[in-house]
């Protein structure tokens, strides 16, 4: 468990936090001091989370019950404006929510899958990327913008089809962002990739794995801590692994 203040104060938004990774990540970050947005579609998950989050003694988390394939533009400009309204402006925020789609052959691969794959692990990226950018740009500290890639959106692979190319969107999206900021923004974007990582969806993945055989969300959480955190201000651009990332490296 993390128990440093270093995120004391700053106002961070984790999408996706209602199970899995997200969810651990908004726990690490409100130990660390932040005051917590949560947003995914499971309400009673986000309750749930809240009640945890209270009960330790930390924050209490605004949530956002948001589905974020059924969206449009409006929807995101709005949340954006509820961002700013609970917290003026944005200190950090974790686009870690994906769908996984087929896993099938792309002559197999189903159209409505394939579009929500896409609606969901890009279209709401970019949109949530662009709404977000200029209440994180309002930051009185350096704001940490982290993305969520997979090891498939570096290197393609067979069956992987959609969540495949929208992981390479994810890395693209980031690459894009980065370089428009420059050195200078008191703003930075990356990806983390988790790896294989102990959750619903890597068992949805791997249906025949020994769940117990991979690392759990908590054990991952050094570097979503550091990269979300001012220790990595001068981070900006980059694509890093977090199993086996230890900050003695950084
Ligand atoms: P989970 O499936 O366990 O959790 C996904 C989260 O995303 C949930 O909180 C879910 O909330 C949210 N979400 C999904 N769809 C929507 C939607 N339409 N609107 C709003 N929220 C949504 O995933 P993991 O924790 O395993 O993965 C987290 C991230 O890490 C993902 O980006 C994944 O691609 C990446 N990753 C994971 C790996 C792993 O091994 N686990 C490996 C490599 C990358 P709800 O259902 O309540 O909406």
């Amino acid at each position: 468990m993390h128990t440093s203040n270093i995120l004391n104060g700053h106002s961070i938004l984790v999408v996706g936090s209602s199970e899995g990774i997200g969810r651990e990540a908004a726990l690490t970050y409100a130990r660390a001091g932040a005051k917590l947005m949560i947003l995914a579609r499971n309400t009673s998950a986000l309750e749930q989370l809240k009640r945890q989050i209270i009960a330790e003694g930390l924050c209490s988390p605004r949530i956002f019950q948001f589905d974020l394939e059924s969206k449009n533009e409006d929807d995101y400009r709005q949340l954006a404006q509820h961002v700013e309204a609970e917290s003026h402006t944005l200190d950090g925020a974790l686009l870690n929510a994906s769908l996984l789609g087929a896993r099938t052959t792309l002559a197999d691969y189903p159209w409505d899958t394939w579009q929500q794959v896409m609606q969901v692990n890009v279209n709401a990226q970019f949109l949530l990327v662009k709404h977000l950018l200029p209440l994180l740009q309002r930051s009185s500290t350096d704001a940490s913008l982290i993305l969520t890639t997979s090891s498939v959106g570096r290197q393609g692979r067979a069956e992987w089809g959609a969540y495949s190319v929208s992981k390479f969107a994810t890395e693209a999206l980031m690459q894009i962002c980065a370089q428009e900021l420059g050195e200078n923004s008191p703003v930075r974007i990356n990806c983390i990739n988790p790896g294989g990582t102990r959750t619903a969806m890597r068992a949805a993945a791997y249906p025949e794995e020994d769940p117990s055989s991979v690392r759990t969300p908590a054990d991952i959480m050094d570097l979503y801590l550091h990269l979300m955190s001012p220790e990595s201000s001068d981070v900006r651009g980059q694509s890093i692994d977090a199993q086996n990332w230890n900050r003695q490296k950084a």
